[in-house]
């Protein structure tokens, strides 16, 4: 069996926020990329390397920073490689609107478990819709990313 995890960034890895929730973790470090803030706890990043590294798993990014992806290497995250909107998609790519449609593509023809993981909560609604049995949802709190709870869930969702 095969696992996918489909990431987003912003509100997952990067917290929307300037002031990081210390309670849930100690260690925050803050940096730049292509002009925006970036606002992340290591340990986030070092629980999604872990996840991806399990030979089973593969990660995927869904996210609008796309093709730039490759950027965020830079914060210590393995180079996943990124799932592109649908081909007849011709709207804002910065927007977002054709991420369900381009993951739900991904996920149907998927063998095994897809882990989905966006703070939107209109994203979960139409991932919710779909009914997809082999698709679990986790949507982070924006200002904090993915919680120690989230990543705890994600290794054993993970765990064959
Ligand atoms: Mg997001």
């Amino acid at each position: 069996m095969s696992d996918l995890v489909l990431l987003d960034f912003d509100g997952v890895i990067n917290a929307l926020t300037r002031k990081p929730m210390r309670s849930a973790y100690n260690e925050w470090e803050s940096t730049q990329l292509l002009g925006f803030p970036i606002l992340y706890a290591r340990e986030v990043i070092d629980a999604v390397n872990a996840v991806g590294s399990k030979p089973h798993v593969t990660v995927r990014w869904l996210t609008t920073w796309e093709a730039a992806t490759a950027e965020l290497t830079a914060l210590g995250l393995d180079n996943f490689d990124y799932i592109p909107p649908l081909p007849d998609f011709t709207g804002d790519l910065r927007i977002g609107d054709w991420k369900p449609a381009a993951g739900l593509t991904v996920a149907e023809s998927w063998p095994g478990t897809v882990i989905w993981i966006d703070d939107d909560t209109w994203i979960e609604q139409e991932v919710t819709r779909a009914s997809r049995p082999n698709i679990t949802f986790l949507r982070p709190t924006p200002s904090l990313g993915l919680s120690k709870k989230q990543l705890r869930l994600l290794d054993e969702f993970t765990t064959p």
